[in-house]
């Protein structure tokens, strides 16, 4: 495109925009609806537009380099309203005395004065519906939507609708071209709702269609894996512990499945602590009893390690060996390693994402377990998959979304919950604290400390910057350094750490080496310190309630009593309940469902750490209606045998075809 460099290609590029696709459909995430309103009516801090007669001659001031400020009175309906723009000195030509203008700014309800942004022309001030963009500090508002006005008026004639004609007249839906045409440029709040209305469709329909094609082509007949009962009986009886009666459930449903024929794709949902990996186990012990190799796929370096030593111990004693591969395997090791995974050697190999890299070649693989399942995308998975013919696949999560949302989201699984706690466990007493009574907890962590129990303490991703998480969590440690050390020692533990770094920090606190690990979210999943007895997390009122319920379940995994305290003040009341649910609940499909009850419109916690898909524009919870449609109309197209070869099926099947094509590696 002309005006796009290398430079500001890769600068697209970090906002995800490769391609001229990708930015007509690098959507706004909200509008901003300006209006000229009366005086009376204006709310304290909110964005307007003054229409009015300009009543004296500005003046700029500067002061000092780059920075000025120019000074107006606005005559508006009788009052005098004092207008400032900073750093805009040559808007001064445009106003002249007597004119009447229109200003678009910022209005302080105290002072009767507006911050001013820029000056309307009539035309800017009718179409009032202006898009705001997810931006950097390298591609701001303007310039994006320049280059989308560019990239739209030149190849506005070769956008075709990929979603059959029969569904857009069946469900009154919009061509792809007006979609985009107007989520960028709408004229008015009608067109921009119409045209998120189709976009969230279009998304949530081609989510489904590749859903159900995956179900369709891939999942035929598996590898139907004939393990020896009794063996498995007594792998079970060894366990150091009485599998609990929901475990006994899922694992039946488990190895139905995986006996049968039929190709596996099962999701194991169950709260953290519900001993998912002892089902897990169960089910690697029973492929390996029938001679197959079995890959477990888990999203961090951190939690790779820790399930290969856990599951180690386990299984080496029992002459089935384990081996693990991330990233960071060095070359020499990872050559016999993947010998051995290519002779049959290695029984089980765990690792993160690196396990579907090209050279990873199995000998037989029987079972794919894929852990937080949905911090994997669709290909990744899928690809994975691909390494062996039709294996058995179980995805497992520690976030458990309601059972009704999981047959869309995850339209192409069949669902088994463990729906109980083994026995014995104490609930997490859990607190809410505001930032101000921190103080008065220090006698508390000090006993805890004295009677040799362990503290996490996690600060919380303000803003999407490692850099400014990691000042938080710095902050932090030095506050409890000051205050604990020499008798007890703090670690601490951030993102911008190499893995090497953090697993050696892990392992220390594991090991006791320190008492107190400050930490940004990086420990989220699945860390196992049984020592550990607290819990604090500051800020939480910037978590979403899967993503506490989730930290939360770091402690309690000992015998002792274990505590989570949360330290925020909510800036309303939502905030507050949603402080409460966690205090009132310790059941995580408790907590899903009054999430679910509490997203109000506006509430912008990320479904990133939810366990549900993410999409652009669409949200699985608040449109759950639609994406059941989307889901039953894919479902219906994908029934048809030659549904590709069908002319109104054409863009259709050519996009799902690219979309498996893609290798998406993140
Ligand atoms: P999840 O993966 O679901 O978070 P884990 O499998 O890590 O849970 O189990 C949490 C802890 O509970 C582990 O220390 C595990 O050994 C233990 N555990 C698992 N199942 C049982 C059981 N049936 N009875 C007692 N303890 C159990
Ligand atoms: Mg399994």
């Amino acid at each position: 495109m002309p005006g796009v460099g290398p430079k500001k290609a890769e600068y697209l590029n970090q906002l995800g925009i490769d391609n001229i696709n990708s930015l007509l459909n690098y959507f706004p995430f909200r509008y901003e609806n300006l209006q000229i309103k009366p005086l009376n009516e204006i709310k304290d801090q909110e964005k307007v537009i003054l229409k009015g007669q300009v009543a004296l001659e500005p003046t700029v001031n500067f002061l000092g380099r780059k920075k000025s400020i120019l000074n107006l009175r606005l005559l508006v309906e009788n009052n005098v309203v004092p207008v400032s723009f900073f750093n805009q000195p040559w808007l001064k030509k445009n106003v002249k005395v007597g004119e009447i203008i229109l200003v678009y700014g910022k209005f302080n309800n105290i002072k009767k004065s507006l911050a001013g942004i820029k000056i309307l022309s009539n035309s800017e001030a009718l179409n009032s519906m202006q898009p705001i963009y997810s931006v950097n500090k390298n591609i701001g508002q303007k310039e994006l939507i320049k280059l989308i006005h560019l990239a739209f008026e030149q190849y506005r004639d070769l956008i075709q609708n990929v979603v059959p004609s029969t569904l857009i007249q069946k469900y009154k839906l919009l061509n792809l071209v007006d979609v985009i045409n107007w989520m960028h440029f709408p004229k008015s709040k009608q067109e921009a709702y119409l045209a998120l209305r189709t976009a969230k469709f279009n998304e949530f329909f081609l989510f489904q269609m590749k859903l159900q094609s995956i179900k369709k082509n891939d999942f035929s007949s598996g590898i139907s894996i004939k393990y020896n009962k009794d063996d498995v009986n007594s792998f079970i009886d060894k366990l150091p512990f009485k599998l609990t009666s929901a475990q006994v459930k899922v694992v039946n449903e488990i190895l139905f499945d995986m006996h049968d024929d039929k190709q596996m794709n099962r999701l194991l949902q169950g709260d953290v602590g519900s001993g998912k990996t002892a089902v897990a186990a169960v089910a690697m012990y029973a492929a390996i009893n029938d001679g197959y190799q079995v890959s477990l796929m888990v999203p961090t370096e951190v939690l790779a390690e820790q399930h290969a030593n856990k599951l180690a111990s386990l299984f080496e004693p029992l002459g089935i060996n384990v081996a693990l591969l991330t990233g960071n395997t060095k070359p020499k090791p990872k050559i016999s390693l993947l010998d051995g995974l290519s002779n049959g050697d290695i029984d089980i190999l765990i690792g993160t994402h690196a396990l579907i890299q090209d050279n990873v070649i199995y000998n037989n693989l029987g079972l794919i377990i894929i852990d937080e399942q949905h911090r994997f995308g669709v290909n990744q998975r899928r690809q994975l998959r691909n390494k062996g013919n039709h294996p058995n696949v179980l995805s497992m999560t520690a976030t458990p979304i309601p059972r009704t949302l999981a047959i869309t989201a995850y339209g192409e699984m069949d669902v088994s919950i463990i729906d109980e706690l083994p026995a014995g466990r104490m609930p997490i007493k859990t607190t809410w604290i505001r930032n101000n009574q921190f103080q008065s907890i220090l006698p508390f962590l000090q006993q805890r400390l004295k009677s040799g129990e362990q503290i996490y303490i996690v600060t919380p991703l303000i803003e999407d910057s490692e850099t400014l998480n990691m000042r938080n969590a710095e902050y932090i440690y030095q506050q409890f350094t000051e205050t604990f050390e020499p008798d007890y020692k703090v670690g601490i533990l951030h993102g911008r750490m190499k893995d090497s770094e953090k697993n050696s920090v892990m392992s220390d606190f594991k090991n006791n080496q320190f008492q107190i690990l400050v930490s940004t979210t990086v420990i989220e999943v699945g860390v196992d310190v049984s020592n550990a007895t607290v819990m604090i997390i500051f800020d939480a009122e910037h978590f979403g309630l899967a993503q506490l319920h989730q930290l939360r379940g770091r402690v309690g995994r000992g015998k002792r009593q274990s505590y989570c305290i949360l330290v925020a003040n909510p800036k309303n009341e939502l905030g507050a309940k949603r402080m409460n649910v966690m205090v009132d609940s310790n059941d995580g499909f408790v907590i899903s469902q009054r999430d679910l009850e509490l997203r109000g419109p506006g509430d912008i916690v990320g479904n990133k750490q939810s366990g549900v898909p993410e999409f652009k524009v669409g949200d699985p919870i608040r449109d759950m209606t639609m994406l059941n449609i989307a889901q039953q109309e894919a479902i219906q197209i994908v029934s048809n045998n030659d549904w590709q070869k069908r002319p109104e099926n054409k863009n259709l099947a050519i996009f799902i075809e690219k979309s498996f094509s893609e290798k998406i590696l993140d």
